[in-house]
């Protein structure tokens, strides 16, 4: 099936157009799956990736082009492979991960993605996101692997508490912040928490949120306008539409 209109604009910003091979499936947990596909190119026509970097992917619903946007995992140039992994609820996407066989393809577009850490590299990262999020999340951790990391994990279900975050012990700390409140759950908690952690000095800092579109406006404009961090220091994108 083709595009449609979307697919016309994003060629207009020039948009380049890959074809990913299903090569395996793996169920992580009840709600969270991997799918691992070859690129159809595309890492060798980048020329490698970047930390958090995604993809258009092109899925159907009734009949119609209906794109998504999903993470690279562990993208390996030399194989042209990486995985994909879907935070499972409603959705033509995630009835598309939890259906796919190998062998089966699916069109996918590189646009918009992009990712530029501040120089010299932060020394701390504060991240707060939900499993969505969690492929950046880990791409982030393996970027900067001696900054120390905080992260606040919003869970919608309580197993989400046993996603696979590549932790360093020494350096990473996780909290699990239970979904309420329609994400002001999460809100609060950071609100509660940051402040103190980050320090009147913010040079060393980056703080990266990535949660459903209202909580990360909220808590962008929080960042920005109440703690008066610069924008190079923050990097905030809505993943999700509640
Ligand atoms: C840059 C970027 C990278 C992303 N990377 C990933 C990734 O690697 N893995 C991943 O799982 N998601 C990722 N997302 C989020 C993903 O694109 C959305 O969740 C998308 O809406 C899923 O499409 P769908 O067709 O399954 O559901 P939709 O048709 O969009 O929505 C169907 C229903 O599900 C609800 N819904 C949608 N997403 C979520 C969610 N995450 N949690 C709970 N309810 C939801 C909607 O409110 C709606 O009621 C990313 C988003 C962005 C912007």
């Amino acid at each position: 099936m083709g595009h449609g209109w979307e697919g016309v604009v994003l060629k207009l910003f020039r948009g380049r157009d890959f074809t990913f091979t299903v090569t395996g499936t793996e169920q992580v947990t009840d709600r969270f799956r991997r799918v691992r596909v070859t690129d159809g190119g595309l890492l060798a026509a980048t020329g490698g990736a970047h930390p958090t970097m995604w993809v258009r992917l092109w899925f159907e619903k009734d009949g119609k082009p209906h794109q998504r946007a999903y993470t690279l995992v562990d993208p390996d140039p030399e194989t042209g492979t990486f995985g994909l992994e879907f935070a499972l609820h409603e959705g033509a996407a995630c009835t598309w991960a939890r259906t796919v066989k190998i062998g089966e393809t699916i069109d996918a577009t590189l646009q918009g993605t992009g990712f530029t850490l501040p120089d010299p590299a932060p020394s701390r990262l504060f991240v707060i996101g939900d499993a969505a999020a969690l492929p950046a999340i880990n791409s982030l951790l393996d970027a900067v692997p001696s900054a120390e990391a905080t992260i606040w994990f919003e869970t919608a279900h309580e197993e989400d508490r046993e996603l696979p975050f590549r932790l360093d012990e020494a350096h990473h700390t996780l909290h699990h912040v239970a979904r309420g409140d329609a994400g002001g759950q999460l809100v609060s908690e950071v609100k509660a928490t940051l402040p103190e952690l980050l320090g009147e000095d913010h040079t060393d800092a980056y703080v990266w949120v990535a949660c459903d579109t209202a909580t990360t406006r909220t808590l962008s404009a929080y960042l920005r306008k109440e703690l008066g961090l610069p924008k190079d220091r923050v990097n905030a994108l809505g993943y999700w539409r509640p």
